[in-house]
């Protein structure tokens, strides 16, 4: 198949690129670098199976502009962090929106298929635990998150409009927190600045009490999701992630544990607004739906991050 990524050089796009690339497809990705960065594709760059193009998908003129065949769309363009998002709010929001509904249009022009990178955010600072995807969340319309999780949510509506009334073929994917080598070690997501700071025998900066709980899914597990969601039958959304669940205070000590030599300690500083209290995914469907499941445990991933992290910040 020829597969359109938008957000190519993202985190996740390019281990989903390598996995599709692994398959056979042919893959063309478009990326504008806000967040992403060229190095996460860099070992493609003499595979004639993959073409890379510096573009911004909220530019209908530049998403006209993909000639050929289309297969199938995934749209993964989208800052992701707490702080990529605040950041770039007016672009958060439009690429979520414009950009959603110009890739669209180009499924539906060239009979392609759509999957939207959705979020649990969608859910916002949820009032059940774990969330299932029939639950319709605590969404602040107008807080620090709002830029994101609206439009997340607006992307959903909009890709569904589009199922229903244009018979595109859609699907809708919300992923849970995922961590794994690629992600940009400042842009803050707990994972990766807690290992950069243990590496970096700086104090694990831990918001609030800690006492606020995520559910931490390997790179590997939630992209193997991703293709199985796309390749299903299924329009409706599917929750992808990992159940296990705990406290951010926890995540923190299992780090240290795994840096042995590390001389950092753990401070508290103030929580941000809107922070979810807790966060945990209801995998029923996905694994109904897909037969999926993830199977790396937390020990062998944040192992393999963490060596990943060892030889690349150490060459910065
Ligand atoms: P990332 O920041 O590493 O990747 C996003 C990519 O999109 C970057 O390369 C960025 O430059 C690109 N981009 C942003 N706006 C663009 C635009 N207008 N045109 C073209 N490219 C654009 O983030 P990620 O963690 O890989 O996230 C990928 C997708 O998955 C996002 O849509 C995000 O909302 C979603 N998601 C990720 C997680 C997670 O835990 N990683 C959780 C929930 C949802
Ligand atoms: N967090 C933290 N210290 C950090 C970064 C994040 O304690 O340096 C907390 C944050 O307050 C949140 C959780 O870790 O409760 C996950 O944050 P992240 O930015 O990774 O993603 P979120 O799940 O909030 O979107």
């Amino acid at each position: 198949m020829r597969i359109l990524i938008s957000g190519a050089a993202g985190f996740l796009a390019s281990h989903l690129t390598d996995l599709l690339l692994s398959q056979g497809h042919e893959v063309l990705g478009i990326d504008n670098f806000i967040t992403g960065k060229a190095e996460n594709v860099k070992h493609l760059e003499d595979n004639r199976k993959y073409k890379l193009v510096k573009g911004d998908v909220i530019d209908p003129t530049v998403v006209a502009a993909v000639d050929g065949p289309v297969d199938r769309i995934y749209h993964m363009a989208s800052p992701a962090s707490p702080i990529g998002y605040v950041k770039h709010q007016v672009l958060t929001m439009k690429v979520n929106s414009q950009g959603a509904w110009n890739l669209l249009e180009l499924a539906e022009a060239r009979k392609g298929r759509f999957l939207m990178a959705s979020t649990s955010e969608c859910y916002g600072d949820p009032l059940v635990n774990p969330q299932n995807e029939s639950y319709w969340g605590n969404v602040n319309s107008i807080g620090m998150r709002s830029m994101y999780d609206e439009a997340k949510r607006f992307s959903e509506a909009c890709t569904m409009a589009y199922h229903r009334e244009r018979n595109v073929a859609t699907r809708i994917i919300r992923i849970f927190n995922t961590y794994g080598p690629r992600m940009d070690p400042y842009d803050g997501r707990v994972v990766i600045s807690f290992i950069r700071q243990a590496l970096n025998n700086e104090p694990l900066t831990v918001f609030g009490d800690g006492k606020q709980t995520r559910s931490l899914c390997y790179v590997s597990d939630l992209i193997r999701g991703i293709n199985l969601t796309m390749e299903s039958d299924f329009v409706e959304p599917i929750n992808l992630g990992n159940p296990s669940e705990l406290t951010i205070l926890d995540i923190a000590k299992e780090i240290l544990a795994l840096i042995p030599e590390s001389k950092s300690t753990i401070t508290f500083q103030a929580m941000p607004p809107d922070d979810p209290k807790v966060r945990c995914p209801d995998i029923s469907r996905a694994k109904k739906i897909l037969g999926w499941e993830p199977v790396v445990t937390r020990r062998e991933g944040l192992g393999k991050m963490i060596e990943f992290y060892r030889e690349t910040l150490s060459k910065k």
